[in-house]
C-alpha cells in the first residue's frame, strides 16, 4: 500500500482533541514547542526502551499481517505505521493471530491512576485505521488495550466495536475543520484538565482558580 496523502490527521490528535480541542490546536496544528515534564520525559524514555528492545524486522507491515493472520500463536509487531486517506499513526504494539488481534497503546497510567476517555478514543482510532487498511483482519475479534508505559501493566481492554466509528469520524471532521480554519478550537470547560495540562503555561484560557 502506497502512502500518497501527507495532509492527514494524526491518530494521536484524537487524544488531544478529546482532552481539549484548544490543546490539540496548540500542540498538533500550531505545533508549539512544549516544555516536557519529568513524567513526560520518563514516558518518552520508556517508549524508546520498548522500541529498542523490539526485534528489528525488515519485512513490510502487509507481509507481516498476511502471515500473522494464518498463525495460532500471536505475532507481536512494534511500531506499526498505519493510515487511511484521512488519518495516520503509529501503533505502539500489535499482537495478531488468526483468533484475536490486540492493539496496544502505551500511556502513563501508573502516574495518574486515570484512564482518560481521550486515550480510549485514540486507541479506538488506531483500531479503526488498522482494520480499514487490512480488510483481511475485519472478521477477527479485535481488542483495544491501554497499557502503562512504565510497568507494562494492562490497565483497560475492550473489544473494538464498529459502533465507535461514528465518534471517531465526527471527531476527525471537527479536527479537519479546525486545521483548515473553518471551526474555532474551543477550550475545555473541565478545570481539572487545565490543571493537568502540559501546555497550560502557554494557554490564554488557563486560570488557576
Ligand atoms: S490549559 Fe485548559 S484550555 Fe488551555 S489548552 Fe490546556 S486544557 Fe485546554
Amino acid at each position: 500500500m502506497i502512502e500518497t496523502n501527507s495532509h492527514r490527521v494524526g491518530v494521536s490528535w484524537l487524544d488531544n482533541w478529546k482532552f481539549c480541542p484548544y490543546k490539540m490546536y496548540l500542540t498538533d496544528i500550531l505545533r508549539l514547542t512544549i516544555i516536557k515534564t519529568v513524567e513526560q520525559l520518563d514516558g518518552i524514555a520508556a517508549h524508546q526502551l520498548l522500541d529498542d528492545m523490539a526485534i528489528p524486522c525488515k519485512e513490510d507491515l502487509e507481509t507481516l499481517v498476511s502471515r500473522a493472520v494464518l498463525l495460532d500463536e500471536p505475532t507481536p509487531i512494534r511500531g506499526a505505521r498505519v493510515f487511511t486517506d484521512r488519518m495516520i499513526g503509529i501503533i505502539d504494539e500489535l499482537h495478531i493471530s488468526k483468533y484475536r488481534i490486540r492493539i496496544i497503546d502505551d500511556k502513563p497510567h501508573s502516574k495518574t491512576g486515570i484512564i482518560f476517555p481521550s486515550h480510549k478514543l485514540q486507541v479506538n482510532g488506531y483500531a479503526y485505521v488498522f482494520l480499514s487498511m487490512f480488510p483481511i483482519c475485519q472478521n477477527i475479534p479485535t481488542f483495544v488495550v491501554l497499557r502503562d508505559e512504565l510497568t507494562l501493566a494492562e490497565m483497560w481492554e475492550l473489544e473494538f466495536s464498529y459502533n465507535k466509528v461514528g465518534e471517531i469520524l465526527s471527531a476527525l471532521t471537527q479536527i479537519e475543520q479546525i486545521r483548515d480554519g473553518a471551526l474555532d478550537a474551543t477550550p475545555t470547560n473541565k478545570k481539572p484538565h487545565c490543571r493537568g495540562c502540559s501546555c497550560n503555561y502557554l494557554c490564554e484560557y488557563y486560570t488557576r482558580s
